[in-house]
């Protein structure tokens, strides 16, 4: 497919996604998505989102977990 963003070819690649639901904030690897060569903006299919979803909510292996720092970017630009 072209890129919305800048026309570019994107590709197909296994990537790394930070994904939400019900609040809470998941890093899900190997998600297949295409890659705008140009700019690097990453599309997802819907059916690969409804599948992410569908695998959270279910019973699934957690491989590790991070802590993530939330942070105000406006104090950094004052
Ligand atoms: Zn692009």
């Amino acid at each position: 497919m072209l890129c919305e963003f800048c026309g570019g070819e994107t590709k197909k690649k296994s990537v790394k996604r930070q994904h939400w639901l019900n609040k809470k904030l998941y890093i899900v690897e190997d998600v297949n998505a295409e890659v705008c060569t140009e700019c690097g903006e990453r599309y997802f299919h819907a059916k690969t989102l409804d599948a992410i979803d569908d695998y959270l909510s279910k019973k699934h292996t957690v491989k590790a977990h991070i802590d993530v720092e939330i942070v105000s970017f406006s104090q950094a630009v004052a």
